[in-house]
């Protein structure tokens, strides 16, 4: 999402005549900061004294979740000459001439209207482009700062997500991602879910392959499952986060599902879609749990077999009621029980890559190479592909995959549909 918010900026920007830089020749440096973890945090301070560093200063703009739940602390901490939520960056250009002006260019207002009537049209992206169609979170998992810095749950509707839809392919998408911090939460103004809307981007021309993160367990609903096997648009992978394999640590966590109703849904995507590549966010080292409790997430991986997947060490953040628990653990035991962690993911995802040689799949060409004639893209299970084509950025060409890495796979070209 801070892909796109960014994006988004950078074509607000463009409008009053700003061109990308390098950062030691900008005038104007924004930073979309990441508030989720404490090292994200950390960054944005260090990056900013980094700015600081190539003798002149550009001014600096700090974005996003940091900017939302820090506010006036950073100009205090850092003396940045902009700070901007993620739910007013609309209000970024008039905030730089504010600031050039001398005013103090604070604004972390989350206004009723969304920012995003307020955006410029989409004019050029690359093949795979993000949307964002929901944000906020209602969930409050008690490790989680999302819903104090995004804010509550707020769907755009149905007609602006579409029109947007077909403005990223009139720039050139052929692959859209829906984006949400709950994204299967989304709701149409008529109560409509997101298999709604999937089924009517499923028939934009043009559009060939539509993608959704990030979903939460508890808004996996039928309509959603069954769209998975039904929308051949919709490709074959599935972001479900579940933190913990334990019921116990789940429920602390406030996490409102079990290890147990989390497989259930596994198996009804599953049933829906039998080849779909499964993936998931892991928390270790959350206050107070055991060994005994963290082996049920080896356990639930093991009987899983994800094709990627996120882990984390827990990160106390300040203001969650976790970041007030007793059982803090200690680094070390997060360290080993992350690297296990790791390892048994690394693992199926090795594993789920060796699987694909052999198959005969799309690819969407996305980028050039390292090597000379050699093109990047990506498979409808989400893996990096390389081959050598002289097909284009944006062209779908049929591959056979001949060869499996940890993280990509090497492909042969056998027929092409130009964009
Ligand atoms: N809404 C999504 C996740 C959004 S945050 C969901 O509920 O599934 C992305 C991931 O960051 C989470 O899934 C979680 O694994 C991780 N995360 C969030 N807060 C964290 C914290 N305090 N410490 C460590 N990891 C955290
Ligand atoms: Fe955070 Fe996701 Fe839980 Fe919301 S559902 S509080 S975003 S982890």
């Amino acid at each position: 999402m801070n892909v796109y918010d960014g994006e988004r900026m950078a074509e607000l920007m463009a409008e009053q005549g700003l061109t990308p830089a390098e950062a030691n020749e900008a005038d104007l440096v924004v930073l979309n900061t990441c508030h989720i973890r404490e090292k994200a945090t950390e960054k944005v301070y260090s990056d900013i004294g980094r700015l600081r560093k190539h003798g002149r200063t550009p001014m600096i703009a700090v974005a996003g979740c940091v900017a939302q739940a820090e506010g006036e602390e950073i100009v205090r901490r850092a003396g940045v000459d902009v700070v901007v939520g993620p739910q007013a960056y609309h209000n970024l250009p008039k905030l730089v001439a504010d600031a050039a002006s001398g005013k103090a260019a604070l604004d972390t207002d989350m206004p009723l209207d969304s920012k995003f009537g307020a955006l410029p049209a989409r004019k050029r992206v690359s093949p795979s482009a993000f949307l964002t169609v929901q944000e906020g979170c209602d969930k409050f998992c008690t490790y989680c700062v999302v819903p104090y810095t995004r804010g509550a749950e707020v769907s755009r509707p149905f007609a602006a997500v579409i029109d947007e839809a077909k403005a990223l392919v009139d720039a050139g998408a052929r692959e859209i991602t829906l984006l949400g911090q709950n994204v299967n939460a989304w709701s149409g103004e008529d109560g409509r879910g997101l298999d709604a809307l999937i089924r009517e981007l499923d028939r934009i021309e043009g559009l060939a392959r539509i993608r959704y993160t990030t979903s939460h367990p508890n808004d996996m609903t039928q309509g959603l499952i069954d769209a998975h096997g039904e929308v051949e648009k919709l490709m074959p992978f599935l972001h479900l986060p579940v933190q913990s394999g334990n019921d116990r640590v789940l429920k602390a966590m406030n996490r409102s599902h079990t290890r147990d109703s989390y497989l259930r849904i596994l198996d009804r995507v599953r049933e829906a879609r039998p080849d779909i590549a499964l993936s998931g966010d892991f928390i270790v080292g959350f206050p107070g749990e055991t060994d005994a409790e963290f082996e049920d997430t080896l356990s639930l991986v093991d009987q899983v077999r994800h094709a990627q997947a996120f882990s984390f060490k827990y990160s106390p953040r300040p203001g969650t009621p976790a970041a007030e628990m007793d059982g803090a653990l200690p680094a070390a035991v997060m360290d080993e029980r992350l690297q296990r962690l790791q390892a048994a993911l690394n693992r199926d995802q090795a594993a789920f890559n060796a699987d694909t040689v052999g198959r005969t799949c799309d690819v969407l060409i996305e980028r050039k190479g390292k090597l000379p004639g050699q093109m990047l893209g990506k498979s409808p299970w989400l893996q990096s592909v390389h081959l050598m084509t002289d097909a284009a950025i944006g062209d779908m060409v049929t591959v056979e995959i001949v060869s499996a890495g940890p993280n990509s796979l090497g492909g042969v070209e056998r027929v092409r549909a130009a964009a």
